[in-house]
């Protein structure tokens, strides 16, 4: 049998548990444990306490760094403009204030929610009440040999962007395969470096299917002048070594490194193990971000939750959204009423160049492009009603593109205000 110890103190941040040690709750009736250690998990523990949440918080992050900004980590700290200070969102005192157990390193291996406990790596068992499921998502690679070649770079984490920033350092050329955000936004980056970098696009334009064939060409148009070279309608079909390339067009391209940034993947399995509901290989969850289970919530990219505007469930993988579910399922979690009630949206910057997107993201039929003197507009959608908002240097589309969105207006109706 595990002992059971006294959850400790909180300092600011806790080494993981002995194994074979069991946390059992003391004094206070409430104990809400957080499933790692990004926006999701971070904004739900202060949402707790800010809604007068008075139990002990613990969160468990794998990650070795405290709770950071991702979206530099493809953008200015790529480029060098940010250091690792500009990185953690919260100082150590915060945690210490707030009464937040921050462990680092600790993974946590298997949650039962009949017993209401978590497992980690190293053996802990850790009682919960209530437990948010916010493991985000990890890199995925394509299925084509040479894709797991230890060479081959991604980017998710602090340590993956100081891991390309090192391999940028002494060589002349790259290889980005993918033209989602995270692959156009390092592309320009990379470029910024000094890199003759060339994308791999399968599509005929970056982003084509999800933006829209006009929001493509200005995306293709913006890496062009960035430097960075597009192949478009190109297919990669295996690396070899780590650093060549063979696509359907080009028999063999030696690069420097290759980075892939070929999508993501929700890091679902914990809670498949755990008998949880899955939609879209996602955690469902209701408004309030509540999972299947008693006392069990999941946030940001890993949940496939309900959106009462939308009046259907989503998945999303935005900073902002992962954000804003997190402090939903915090506050449910203390008592407090909060639902996920509003129009999803993100913001990329490619270069110096921002997009601004609001949108359910599931899908359109239409998209009209309107060219402003300095930026543009994208309506889309659906059916005849409005679905999202795409702008650059439209600020007053983008603020009320939400609204239009929200309320289904026609999208006959919805008339672009140019930018000032
Ligand atoms: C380079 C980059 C740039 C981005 N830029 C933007 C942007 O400009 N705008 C935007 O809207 N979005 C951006 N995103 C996306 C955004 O960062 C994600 O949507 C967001 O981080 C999701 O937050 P999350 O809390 O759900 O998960 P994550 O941030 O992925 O955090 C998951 C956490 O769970 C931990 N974990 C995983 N498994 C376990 C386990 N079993 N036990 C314990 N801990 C575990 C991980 O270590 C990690 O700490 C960017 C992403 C990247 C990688």
């Amino acid at each position: 049998m595990p002992s059971r110890t006294p959850f400790s103190a909180p300092d600011a941040v806790s080494r993981p548990g002995a194994p074979g040690t069991r946390e059992t709750m003391v004094g206070n009736d409430e104990r809400f444990v957080l499933i790692g250690g990004g926006p999701a998990a971070l904004s739900a523990a202060r949402a707790y306490r800010e809604a007068g949440g008075s139990g002990q918080v613990r969160i468990l992050s794998a990650d070795t760094e405290a709770p950071y900004f991702r979206p530099p980590l493809s953008k200015e700290f790529l480029r060098g403009d940010a250091t690792d200070d500009d990185l953690p969102i919260e100082s150590p005192e915060f945690y210490r204030d707030q009464r937040i157990d921050l462990s680092l390193r600790t993974e946590v291996t298997a949650l039962d929610t009949e017993a209401r406990t978590v497992t980690t790596s190293g053996g802990e068992v850790i009682d919960y009440t209530t437990c948010l499921l916010a493991t985000g998502s990890e890199p995925a690679r394509p299925p084509i040999p040479g894709a797991d070649h230890p060479d081959v770079l991604t980017l998710r984490t602090a340590a993956d962007s100081r891991r390309l920033r090192e391999a940028a350092d002494g060589v002349r050329s790259a290889v980005v395969v993918g033209a989602g955000f995270i692959g156009c936004e390092a592309a320009a980056s990379l470029s910024r470096l000094g890199l003759q970098v060339t994308m791999i696009c399968p599509e005929p334009f970056p982003q084509h299917a999800r933006l829209g064939e006009d929001a493509g060409r200005e995306l293709a148009r913006w890496l062009k002048l960035e430097g960075v070279s597009v192949l478009t309608g190109t297919e990669l079909l295996a690396i070899e070594d780590g650093t060549r390339i063979r696509t359907d067009l080009i028999p063999v391209l030696d690069v420097g490194f290759v980075l892939l940034a070929t999508g993501v993947q929700p890091r679902v399995e914990l809670a498949e193990k755990a008998g949880l509901d899955i939609g879209k290989g996602r955690v469902r969850t209701d408004e309030h971000l509540r999972a299947s289970a008693r006392g069990v919530f999941a946030a940001g990219d890993l949940a496939f939750a309900h959106n009462t505007a939308a009046a259907r469930a989503l998945k999303v993988e935005h900073w902002g959204e992962a954000e804003k579910m997190g402090g939903i399922a915090g506050r449910t979690a203390a008592g407090a009423p909060a639902a996920w009630d509003s129009v999803p949206g993100f913001w990329s910057t490619i270069g110096d160049r921002t997009l601004k997107y609001a949108a359910w993201g599931d899908g359109f039929d239409e998209a009209r492009f309107i060219k402003h003197d300095n930026g543009f507009t994208v309506w889309y959608g659906r059916g005849g009603t409005t679905v999202g908002v795409l702008t650059h240097e439209a600020d007053d589309d983008y603020e009320r593109g939400s609204d239009l969105v929200e309320r289904g207006a026609p999208l006959t109706e919805v008339v672009s205000v140019p930018a000032g």
